[in-house]
């Protein structure tokens, strides 16, 4: 896939399944803003660097340190361990936030792609993956090559 891809909306409520419970919560983004990626890149999981904006509205200023680019793993597909019907773009980013983001505006730079989706037979295997991708995510986000996208136009200048 032709990386960098860059996605942006404001972030989705989704079934609030898979995501404390699991520990590892992910911010979907909506439908309209999936096309620059459902058009050229496969299902699977994915790394890159994010951030976390203003709401529309303006409500509900985050903290500074909420508001930095951050790295993420995403996951893009159908999501068969909770038999999904639509295809979504899930975010989880490495970052303890203070709290939630619902409504906030998202953008992420996606730069590189690290499996395909998995039909996981438990939890406790799926936890064990999501625990390897930020791994391999954050080692491979470490690279030099990928410093510059942190400041990237698409990004809101850090605090
Ligand atoms: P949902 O089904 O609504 O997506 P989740 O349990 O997956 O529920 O939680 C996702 C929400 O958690 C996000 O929309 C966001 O507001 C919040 N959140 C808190 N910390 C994070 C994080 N580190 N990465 C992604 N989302 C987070
Ligand atoms: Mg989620």
């Amino acid at each position: 896939a032709p990386f960098p891809i860059e996605l942006s909306g404001a972030v989705q409520r989704g079934f609030g399944r898979g995501g404390k419970d699991l520990g590892c919560p992910t911010a979907n983004l909506p439908d309209e803003s999936l096309p620059p990626i459902s058009s050229v890149a496969r299902t699977g999981v994915y790394y890159g660097f994010a951030q976390v904006s203003a709401r529309k509205d303006g409500s509900k200023l985050l903290p500074d340190e909420d508001a930095k680019v951050m790295p993420m793993v995403m996951s893009l597909g159908w999501n068969p361990f909770y038999k999904n019907e639509r295809l979504t773009a899930e975010v989880h980013i490495m970052h303890d936030f203070k709290s939630d983001f619902y409504g906030h505006d998202l953008k992420v730079i996606v730069l590189g792609y690290i499996r395909p989706e998995l039909d996981y037979v438990s939890r406790e295997a799926l936890i064990q993956d999501i625990q390897t991708d930020i791994k391999v995510a954050l080692n491979s986000l470490a690279r030099p090559a990928y410093e510059k996208f942190k400041s990237d136009p698409l990004f809101i200048r850090s605090p």
